[in-house]
């Protein structure tokens, strides 16, 4: 099995990421970082989205696992004790079993439209679009038909494995990845007799999509997880359930609702 391994730079992940090395070629496994099959992300949750980033080209063929070197993470759930039971499970299945071991999650991909320059982007967690010198305000259509005018912080289209990202922060609501959605969570929308927005996160099925229209001449910021950019051209940003999936290895099983309480509520349950 061809691997590759991305890790946050400190010096604990680097150390971990050496031992991983070690470990994995003891075992007759190579780093290859043209054409893994497997990625192992060393650190937390950002590592996890460097690294769905730095393959994101190559989604298709890579599978990602995770592991922390601080708390539990939604992407990284191994710790850092546990990498010689990580090489042993690799190890054991090799190429033929990976297919078995891997779950499929959506993402979000969003279209923005520029003057002069269309880009597509893909997000594990969320796309945001925010106005940087003074509120967003912009339409928000809904399959070609406008809902809202948006007047606020700014618009959070998130996926279902980012449910529990940014989106949660906005009174989102969780998704389960296994459903095929996207939601879109508002960031202190203003509400008062004039204006006026839904409220409430909405949350789409995969043959949706929305489009977010910013009024002319606003100075946006966008992020797609953890990438930022600014521009001040915007005509429109639609956004939709890409048909493309990340995929992760599940050597062994951790549910997802087990993740959720383990991650926000803790261990223990009394
Ligand atoms: P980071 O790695 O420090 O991540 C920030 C926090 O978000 C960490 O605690 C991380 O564990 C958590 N996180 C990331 N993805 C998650 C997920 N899918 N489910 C649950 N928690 C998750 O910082 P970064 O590298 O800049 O990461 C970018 C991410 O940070 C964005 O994708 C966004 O979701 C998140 N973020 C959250 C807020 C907020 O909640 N107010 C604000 C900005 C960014």
């Amino acid at each position: 099995m061809k691997y590759d391994v991305v890790h946050r730079g400190d010096e604990l992940s680097a150390r971990l990421a050496e031992k991983f090395l070690a470990l994995a070629s003891e075992r007759g496994m190579m780093q290859n970082t043209e054409q893994p099959d497997l990625v192992i992300s060393i650190g937390g949750d950002g590592t996890m989205l460097h690294a769905f980033h730095r393959y994101v080209d190559r989604l298709d063929r890579i599978a990602f696992v995770g592991v922390h070197t601080g708390h539990l993470g939604f992407y990284a759930d191994w710790k850092a004790n546990e990498l010689p039971e990580l090489v042993e499970h690799m190890a054991s299945i090799r190429d033929a079993g990976l297919e078995e071991k891997i779950v499929r999650y959506p993402l979000v991909e969003a279209k923005v439209i520029r003057e002069r320059v269309t880009s597509v982007h893909l997000a594990c967690n969320e796309l945001t679009l925010r106005g940087v010198r003074s509120m967003l305000v912009a339409r928000v259509d809904i399959n070609g038909s406008p809902i809202e005018m948006f007047r606020g912080d700014g618009i959070c289209v998130s996926s279902p494995s980012g449910s529990t990202a940014y989106n949660k922060s906005l009174n989102g609501a969780i998704i389960h990845p296994s459903l095929e959605a996207i939601q879109i969570a508002e960031m202190a929308s203003i509400n008062n007799r004039v204006y006026r927005t839904l409220g409430s996160p909405m949350i789409l099925p995969k043959h949706h999509h929305c489009e977010i229209v910013p009024k002319a001449g606003q100075h946006l910021h966008i992020s797609v997880d953890h990438l930022q950019f600014e521009y001040d051209d915007v005509v429109a940003i639609r956004c939709s359930v890409s048909e493309k999936k990340v995929r992760f290895a599940r050597f062994r099983p951790f549910p997802f609702w087990v993740r959720v309480k383990e991650a926000f509520i803790g261990a223990d349950v009394d």
